[in-house]
């Protein structure tokens, strides 16, 4: 079952999103203040996508954030932010989310981003096998993990995949346009700056010092690369 779980407190946004997921296929569960998210979550363990609404009685959708991804890397998190808080979509990205919808959003905008981060959430990917070893980093493509000195690094799903695609393209320049065709897919019609937060993000896990990165290194006025 395609399991999703939406956090909002306005019962009309709630309704509009619940519906519209239903219609494309997904089990929607429906959850009105962050705490009680956290507990459908808690009952639901196989939930593969969580929207979170940002403003909220009680604790904010950052702060569920923050929680699930405490101990939850592979559920996927779609923030919903209000178009005048520009601010929202990096603050929650820096909290663990891996995408956002900026409201009022259309219901195709809305199951195409949930459909992008399920099939990479969801493991409908092709099961792959074996290890791309690039000192002092070890990515494991069957657990899909990453050490760096035998550490594991935590990460989500849309981090791996970055790291995956970097690993996978040593020394090879790659245009931000072309990180987010591969790591979100070819149909997904999000911001560029999405593929600028995540690395930044990544950088903080595995970069040595996050001032002077040495693993990804930016490509100036065009995009990044893996190694110096
Ligand atoms: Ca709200």
């Amino acid at each position: 079952m395609k399991k999703v779980l939406v956090l909002e407190d306005e019962a009309s946004i709630r309704g509009f999103i619940v519906i519209n997921l239903r219609r494309a296929g997904y089990d929607v569960i429906e959850a009105e203040s962050g705490e009680e998210a956290l507990d459908r979550l808690k009952e639901n363990p196989d939930v593969k996508v969580a929207l979170l609404d940002i403003m909220l009685p009680g604790i904010d959708g950052f702060e569920v954030c923050r929680r699930i991804r405490a101990t939850n890397t592979k559920i996927g998190i779609i923030m919903l932010t209000a178009r005048s808080q520009e601010m929202d979509k990096v603050t929650g990205l820096m909290t663990g989310a891996d995408d956002y919808v900026t409201k009022p959003f259309s219901p195709a905008e809305l199951t195409a981003r949930v459909d992008a981060l399920f099939r990479r959430a969801g493991g409908e990917e092709p099961v792959q096998t074996g290890e791309i070893h690039q000192p002092p980093f070890l990515l494991n493509t069957r657990n899909r993990t990453l050490e760096k000195n035998g550490q594991r690094i935590k990460l989500t799903q849309v981090e791996y995949s970055i790291m995956k695609v970097f690993m996978e393209n040593p020394g090879k320049a790659l245009a931000r346009e072309e990180i987010l065709s591969m790591v979100w897919g070819q149909d997904y019609f999000g911001e560029l700056k999405i593929v600028d937060v995540n690395i930044r993000r990544l950088r903080l896990k595995i970069e040595d010092n996050v001032q002077n990165p040495i693993y990804i290194t930016t490509v100036w006025g065009f995009g990044y690369k893996w190694g110096l």
